[in-house]
């Protein structure tokens, strides 16, 4: 249930509002925005929701009471109507402008980090990728350079003046991982780690959520809200492709529509990774200009010095030339959607 509040709602009336909610043995979660919005998340007893929703709904200061039909309540619309902004040190999720994360698949080395960071700079991303813990599908593929990739990847991220994510793939890596980037990147494959989830959640890190390859967009939400629900409001989500029914030409299919269905049921931040989503480096940038054209609020994408050279995905990574072409070309779309690719 959420409760929003008149624009002119004092404090008093506020108060009054969370007084009643906690009466009834509930906890009020006070969401400041355009207007003043107090949600209820925990389950509410069937007897009592009616009751409730008319007792709230006379009270001083209150426009109007809803009930929160989905079974995720903080990731939802209904329970937080206005867009959230994920604000990671002036890089804002969710504004007009679109945010680019860029960078290679595996952190190899530094001067190999420092090259790609200094090309997708140069270019317009505002945030800086790299995997120093790699979830790969075999034992014997490179399994990334572990603590010291975070070490390469902050240095780098201070020299170059660009923000950093990386991935954590074990609830006992969050500190670590959040120690050294600046966005905790949860991989497809960990979508449905709750062990994981919780402990990002804990740790308040900005979470940058993929969307498991065969998870619908309810269980993706409910993800977002182990996050949540642990404290933790910065959640951008993902869409990274889903498993496809045919990998004759590509890896995975890129599910557009889970852009503006999650933009009608979330309030958080979708972020489009094309690189995985196709799998193959010369269909990302069309990928990349759909997905603003769909609403997405970002893109990511794997750029590496010498994409032949790279040690994981190389078949989708893109040269530095090509994803400067690709910002080009995705400007446009982004002036047509009403957005900003760059500042
Ligand atoms: C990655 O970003 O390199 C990665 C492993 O992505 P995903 O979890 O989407 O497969
Ligand atoms: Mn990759």
């Amino acid at each position: 249930m959420v409760v929003v509040m008149h624009p002119d709602a004092t404090e008093e009336q506020i108060q009054g509002v969370c007084a009643v909610i906690e009466k009834h043995g509930l906890e009020p979660l006070l969401m400041p925005g355009n207007v003043m919005a107090i949600g209820i998340p925990s389950a509410i007893p069937t007897d009592l929701r009616d009751p409730l929703e008319q007792r709230l709904s006379i009270l001083p200061g209150v426009s109007k009471v809803t009930q929160v039909s989905r079974s995720y309540k903080l990731a939802s619309r209904e329970f937080h109507p206005s867009d959230t902004v994920v604000d990671v040190g002036g890089v804002r999720f969710g504004d007009p402008e679109i945010v680019v994360i860029a960078g290679p698949c595996s952190i190899e080395s530094y001067e190999q980090l420092k090259d790609a960071a200094m090309a997708v700079k140069a270019a317009g991303a505002k945030v800086l990728r790299g995997g120093a813990f790699k979830p790969r599908t075999s034992p014997y593929a490179f399994q990334g350079l572990a603590e010291e990739g975070l070490k390469i990847m902050q240095q780098v991220g201070q020299e170059i003046g660009i923000k950093t994510i990386s991935e954590v793939m074990s609830p006992d890596m969050v500190g670590l991982v959040a120690s050294y980037v600046d966005i905790l990147q949860i991989g497809a494959r960990s979508m449905q780690n709750y062990p994981l989830l919780i402990e990002a959640g804990r740790s308040g890190h900005p979470v940058f959520l993929k969307r498991g390859p065969a998870a619908t967009l309810d269980e993706f939400l409910l993800a977002a809200e182990y996050v949540l629900s642990n404290g933790n409001p910065n959640v951008i989500l993902c869409e990274r492709g889903i498993v496809p029914i045919d990998r004759a030409y590509t890896r995975n299919t890129l599910d557009l529509n889970a852009v503006p269905v999650l933009r009608d049921q979330t309030h958080l931040p979708i972020v489009v990774d094309p690189s995985h989503g196709v799998g193959v480096a010369k269909y990302v940038p069309a990928l990349a200009c759909a997905a603003v054209a769909a609403g997405a609020d970002g893109l990511m994408i794997e750029v590496h010095p010498n994409p032949g050279d790279a040690v994981s995905d190389a078949a989708q990574t893109l040269s530095p030339d090509s994803f400067c072409q690709m910002m080009e070309r995705v400007a446009a779309f982004a002036n047509v959607a009403g957005r900003r690719l760059k500042a």
